[in-house]
């Protein structure tokens, strides 16, 4: 085939292709905040919620961020959003396997939860990260229908991002876009020590 030939099968694709983005382009009219789910088990998904959060900021949004599970170790994003005005609820008490005390996990993820519902009630907050809630959910620490309600119930054009493993079907069901983060492989099985910067 010759070049010219070639070219022009290509700009014959290319404006086909052209007309069906402009049409779906067209047809998203709707202007809302919506409920982002990051879940799935590969690496990607906390910072991609902070990536998020980062995107809100750089475009003078307000943001706030809820830190199930983690906060008993430092971490690069909450310094770096924490000193542009960014607020953070951190549950502080590390993973359950290594507090083993349930009532203190229990309480902790409730406190988390009640600052959660004052930032998903707030029409001036743009935009809420629930990072690693997923676990509250599964380990029934938090209610899902008090939380799928809460979710529901928020001002018209906030958007959450919801972050954690094995998401709840609940919370799936509700959300507007649903990412699943496969692992493909991760450094820490080769044997690789996790690294600042990279993995908090
Ligand atoms: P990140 O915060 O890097 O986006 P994540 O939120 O997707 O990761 P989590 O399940 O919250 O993943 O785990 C956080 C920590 O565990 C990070 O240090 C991450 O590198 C590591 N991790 C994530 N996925 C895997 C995996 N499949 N195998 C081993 N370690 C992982
Ligand atoms: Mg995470």
């Amino acid at each position: 085939m010759s070049n010219d030939r070639s070219n022009e099968k290509h700009k014959a694709r290319m404006q086909e292709h052209k007309a069906k983005v402009d049409e779906r382009v067209a047809n998203a009219q709707e202007e809302k905040g919506i409920l982002i789910v990051i879940t799935g088990n590969g690496k990607g998904k906390s910072t991609s919620g902070f990536g998020t959060v980062t995107r809100a900021v750089g475009h003078g949004l307000k943001a706030a961020v809820v830190q199930y599970v983690k906060g008993t170790w430092p971490c690069g994003e909450r310094d770096l959003l924490q000193a542009h005005g960014v607020p953070f609820h951190v549950m502080g008490t590390g993973f359950t396997w290594e507090t083993q005390d349930k009532a203190t996990d229990i309480a902790a993820a409730k406190k988390a939860w009640e600052q959660s519902k004052v930032w998903l009630q707030d029409p001036s907050v743009n935009l809420v990260l629930l990072d690693e809630i997923t676990y509250m959910l599964t380990y029934k620490y938090l209610d899902v229908g008090e939380v799928v309600e809460a979710l529901r119930n928020r001002p018209q054009g906030q958007n959450v991002v919801v972050t954690g493993r094995a998401c709840h079907r609940a919370i799936i069901d509700i959300a507007d876009t649903v990412s699943e983060v496969k692992s493909v492989k991760h450094a820490f099985d080769a044997g690789i020590k996790a690294q600042v910067g990279i993995d908090w």
